[in-house]
C-alpha cells in the first residue's frame, strides 16, 4: 500500500495499528514517494492516466513527449498537466490505442507489448 502511494495514517487505520508500527514495518520496502496533491474525482494527472491504461507511467510520459495525449484540459499553478477522465476515456476509444486482451492494457503496439510483457518463459 505504501509503494501505491497511501499515506501512512490510513494504512494504519486500515490495519488497526499505529503510524509508527506501520513505518517500522515497511521501512526496508522503501523508498517510497510522496503523491503531489491529490485531484479531485473526475480529474487525473499523468499516473492517474497511466492506472487507467493500466500501462506504466513512463510510458504515460513517452506518449506525452511524442503528441499521443491528448492535450490536457488545463495547468494547475504548479504547471502540473491534467485531464478529465472523460477526456481520457474518450481518447481511449478513439485514440488508436489496442487493448491487450491478456491483461487489459491500452497499448500503442500489441505485438510490441505481448512480446514484452506476456513472453513465454
Ligand atoms: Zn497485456
Amino acid at each position: 500500500m505504501r509503494r501505491a502511494g497511501s499515506p501512512v495514517a490510513d494504512i494504519a487505520a486500515a490495519s488497526s495499528t499505529s503510524a509508527a508500527r506501520v513505518l517500522a514495518a515497511t521501512r526496508s520496502a522503501g523508498p517510497f514517494y510522496r503523491r503531489g496533491p491529490t485531484l479531485p474525482n473526475g480529474v487525473v494527472g499523468v499516473a492517474g492516466i497511466a492506472r487507467m491504461c493500466q500501462v506504466p507511467t513512463p510510458t504515460v510520459l513517452r506518449w506525452r513527449r511524442n503528441g499521443r495525449l491528448p492535450a490536457p484540459d488545463w495547468t494547475t499553478a504548479a504547471h502540473r498537466p491534467v485531464w478529465l477522465t472523460s477526456t481520457i476515456e474518450l481518447w481511449l476509444t478513439t485514440g488508436g490505442l489496442a487493448t491487450c486482451p491478456t491483461c487489459g492494457a491500452h497499448v500503442l503496439s500489441l505485438p510490441r507489448h505481448i512480446g514484452v510483457m506476456h513472453r513465454p518463459c
